[in-house]
């Protein structure tokens, strides 16, 4: 859809399993006002209410067209969320757009976390200016999603974009979802920490899980692993950087992708050399690193609260703004 024009304000909300974050963005050129926080309670009942206040007290938000909340649970298309794994005793699926709407009385766009992140990426940062996008967001596991026609792709359940749970090992590693051998286990950190401790524990080398210590294993240790050129961190980086060769040549072939732009902790922390070993791995699907573009995402600062007043005002287009 085209861009709304510039001088609008919609609130963008992004909904954290710690936090609420709330701004005023002017959807045209992602220049954000206002900021307000909150900690996030448990359990709907409270997380709808801590949204209203959070909402209502943004400066900008009597003048605001409508609202766009980032959520991190899956969102069907009427912005019913099913459940939250990340926001305690959330299980049960909400009609978070409606309600808000009505308590708020300006209409509410509910979506996935990730996703806004996609559309903040696609309108205003790596991806400007691409009519079909991919993104893939490496960190704890792999989050994506995909634009079509200047559109985020939602899918019938929400799940639309969910490329961390691409098969690239038939029975390979176990994943969180109960499947075996999805991309996230081979490139998200939560997977590598399981593989890292199975390699020390059965005569790898040791480094990671040292410097982990009695933490999870940080995108800093993974950098600091392959500076020291550790064996064990060299190697799951490989397997990391062909398993999402695999699955985003393959993606650019399915979908006719220029280019996928890529984000998250991983990422971020290894930089270029990562890219460019992603782009030189012999697993590379579909036509090969030549036909897609790997670019780095933009990290532009708020993007989920951002992406989703984005998203709102493409969704609002002709009901009140
Ligand atoms: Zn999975």
């Amino acid at each position: 859809m085209a861009p709304s024009p510039s001088g609008q304000l919609l609130i963008g909300v992004d909904l954290g399993g710690t936090k609420i974050l709330a701004r005023a963005v002017d959807p045209a050129t992602g220049k954000a006002q206002g900021r307000v926080k909150h900690v996030t309670p448990a359990g709907p009942a409270a997380v709808l209410d801590a949204l209203v206040d959070t909402i209502t007290k943004v400066d900008g938000w009597s003048e605001a067209a409508g609202v766009g909340i980032g959520v991190p649970g899956f969102v069907d298309r009427h912005g019913v969320v099913a459940k939250c794994p990340n926001i305690e005793g959330w299980d049960e699926p909400v009609a978070v757009a409606a309600e808000l709407t009505e308590r708020l009385g300006k209409p509410v766009v509910v979506a996935n976390d990730v996703n806004c992140g996609v559309v903040a990426e696609h309108r205003l940062g790596a991806g400007r200016g691409q009519t079909n996008l991919l993104a893939v967001f490496v960190g704890t596991g792999v989050g994506g999603g995909v634009v079509i026609n200047d559109t985020l792709a939602v899918g019938d359940r929400g799940m639309a974009g969910e490329i961390g749970h691409v098969t690239v090992e038939p029975g390979g590693r176990p994943c969180g979802c109960g499947g075996f051998g999805h991309l996230e286990t081979y490139a998200g950190r939560a997977g590598i920490d399981r593989e890292a401790r199975r390699r020390a524990e059965t005569g790898g080398t040791e480094l990671l899980v040292e410097l982990a210590g009695d933490g999870p294993i940080k995108s800093r240790h993974l950098a600091r692993g392959l500076r020291d050129g550790d064996p064990t961190t060299v190697e799951l980086l490989a397997e990391a950087a062909d398993a999402l060769a695999l699955v985003i040549g393959n993606a650019a072939a399915l979908l006719d992708l220029p280019r996928v732009v890529l984000g998250g902790g991983v990422v971020d922390k290894l930089g270029q050399p990562f890219l460019d070993q992603i782009a030189a791995s012999d697993r590379f699907g579909g036509f090969g690193p030549d036909f897609v573009e790997l670019v780095a995402a933009d990290r532009i600062d708020d993007a989920g609260a951002i992406g989703a007043a984005v998203l709102a005002a493409d969704q609002l287009v002709g009901v009140s703004i």
